[in-house]
């Protein structure tokens, strides 16, 4: 069994999803993981004992409302890291 926590792949999926929206920033794989940490640093974890490799409920059960709230929170992470990316 292994410990997961669902908001990873939530936050992945809404920091891929706004990337593509936006032109104005760098979208090199450390900037992305910097926005994802941002993020996640932000919101209380939302853990599941799944299956180690198994499936899992993921991001299917998640209202539309919690989404939303996610994006929210990914935009802003997007913004604090695309003003001081750690990299030159
Ligand atoms: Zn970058």
């Amino acid at each position: 069994m292994e410990l997961r926590n669902l908001l990873e792949d939530s936050v992945l999926y809404g920091v891929n999803k706004l990337m593509d929206e936006r032109e104005d920033i760098c979208k090199c794989n450390k900037c992305k993981f910097d926005i994802a940490a941002v993020a996640l640093n932000s919101l209380p974890p939302k853990y599941v004992v799944t299956e180690a490799g198994g499936l899992y409920g993921r991001v299917k059960n998640l209202n539309y409302q919690f989404e939303t709230d996610i994006i929210m929170v990914v935009a802003k992470a997007m913004d604090i890291v695309s003003k001081n990316p750690k990299h030159e």
